[in-house]
């Protein structure tokens, strides 16, 4: 077993979130002011804090530096991350950065080489932040701060891939509740929307799959937000239609009709074999199909994300994918690596492949960046998330002036944003930074039976004079 000790401060995420990229198996120890690794071989390191004096030691290795060029607390990270490259000659292209999205720390400190020194980035991983950070501060431009955002879940899915954990509703099972959710999705927006005053910059209809629901309901549910939802001219309206075994022409029409003018189909992956051993059920044919459709009923603005690091795939398929992808041209595509989820089925194993049996993820990604910028698309929006293969990232890239305003707006707790269905979290922003958050209820079937408390406590969140 591996323990970190910690003296003198209490930075236990930190500790963890940087044993992570290297071990499996961590938990802290409160009790005993430390962090075990039980997967790991016997060794004990202190992390220790003393005035201005970081110190990261092992036996006989020992790292000591003096907090000053950044914060306290992402030294003890740094100190223990360089001891850990010490001890297992491994290192990660994104240095001793976790826990925070490097466009932040890109925006703080300015500068990719600074960037690359300061964190231990790879310098490629640094100036792809510094100029992701750009374009996001370009976006989000356009996003009046008093202006506001709004999101609405639907967290069903046909099926559940098998790399989801989300609280997604098999429908197969749960025919029934999808008429109540829509019933309550409605009643919740029509009690809170009419009341909003401020400019709606952004509406974001996510999941789940919300095109899960069948031809009626869709135009039911699309035609009730657009009476429902104050939106103007310059309002970006997306829907995501991730799966695209679910979409139909009169779905899209309808789409049309209500002012989406951003839609997201997903094929994930062009691999016919890898979709179904992921229970996606649908193929590479569905997805050219319903992407011309979509283009034939006027969407110029559709978005297809795809997944790196696929299980049942080597690295190298996401470049046949993405090759087979830009052949179509959307206007946006993000690159997304895959992720441990904590209740998805797939093995941790198996989404990590620490030993690197699909082959170099990360030489991989390189080259589909820089294929996606000599096709014209620029990064626009990143962010990373916990147990990663190798630490890696999502990329959102988009072509000239097409880049998701709620994707920039969401991720960078800079703008309110009003969320409706089961799950949803709503936010509103302060003077300073100050953030607060508002939770819907997560279970679906809480959330019918509650739907107008739930919509009371938002409109209370949402401070009742500016929503009345
Ligand atoms: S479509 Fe998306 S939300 Fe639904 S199960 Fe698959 S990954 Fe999860």
């Amino acid at each position: 077993m591996l323990e970190v000790i910690l003296r003198g401060h209490d930075n236990y995420y930190g500790i963890s979130d940087v044993l992570r990229l290297f071990y499996d198996g961590i938990s802290e120890d409160r009790a005993n002011n430390r962090v075990v690794c039980l997967e790991a071989d016997d060794l004990t390191i202190m992390s220790i804090v003393d005035g201005d004096s970081v110190i990261a030691s092992c036996d006989d290795k020992e790292i000591r530096a003096v907090a000053g060029d950044i914060p306290v607390k992402r030294e003890v990270k740094r100190t223990l991350y360089r001891l850990l490259v010490d001890i297992t000659s491994r290192s990660f292209p994104w240095g001793c950065l976790t826990g925070i999205r490097p466009t932040l720390v890109a925006g703080e400190v300015g500068q990719a080489e600074k960037m690359a020194q300061m964190y231990l980035v790879r310098p490629d991983k640094a100036e792809l932040a510094v100029k992701t950070y750009m374009e996001e501060q370009r976006i989000l431009d356009t996003v009046p701060e008093e202006s506001l955002c709004i999101y609405i879940g639907v967290p069903f899915c046909p099926s559940r891939c098998e790399y989801c954990s989300f609280v997604s509703s098999d429908i197969s099972h749960h025919m029934g509740l999808l008429a109540e959710y829509e019933q309550a999705l409605i009643k919740e927006i029509s009690l809170v929307a009419p009341a909003v005053t401020s400019k709606i910059s952004a509406v974001y209809m996510g999941g789940g799959t919300p095109t899960v629901f069948d031809d009626e309901s869709m135009e039911r549910i699309l035609y009730k937000i657009r009476d429902l939802i104050a939106m103007d001219s310059d309002t970006e309206f997306t829907v995501e239609a991730g799966r695209p075994d679910t979409i139909t022409k009169r779905k899209l029409t309808a789409m049309r009709k209500a002012g989406v003018n951003r839609l997201c189909i997903n094929p994930q992956t062009m691999s016919d074999e890898t979709l179904a051993r992921l229970n996606r059920r649908h193929t590479s044919s569905d997805t050219v199909r319903t992407y011309h459709m979509a283009r034939e009923t006027g969407f110029d603005t559709i978005n297809m994300d795809l997944i790196a690091g696929l299980k049942y795939e080597p690295s190298e398929r996401l470049l046949e994918s993405l090759d087979a992808v830009m052949d179509l041209d959307p206007a946006n595509l993000t690159v997304h690596t895959l992720y441990k989820k904590r209740r998805a089925s797939m093995d941790k194993a198996d989404v990590l492949d620490r030993n690197g049996s699909r082959g170099d993820i990360d030489t991989v990604l390189t080259k589909a960046y820089s294929l996606l910028e000599g096709r014209g698309y620029d990064p626009y929006y990143m962010y990373r998330q916990k147990d990663t293969g190798h630490g890696l990232e999502n990329v959102g890239f988009a072509k000239p002036g097409t880049g998701c305003r709620y994707n920039v707006a969401m991720m960078s707790d800079r703008r309110d944003v009003l969320s409706f269905g089961a799950g949803a979290m709503s936010k509103r922003t302060f003077e300073g930074g100050r953030l607060e958050r508002c939770p819907s209820i997560k279970d679906v079937i809480g959330y019918i039976k509650s739907v107008e408390e739930v919509a009371d406590k938002k409109k209370r969140f949402f401070d009742i004079n500016s929503i009345e």
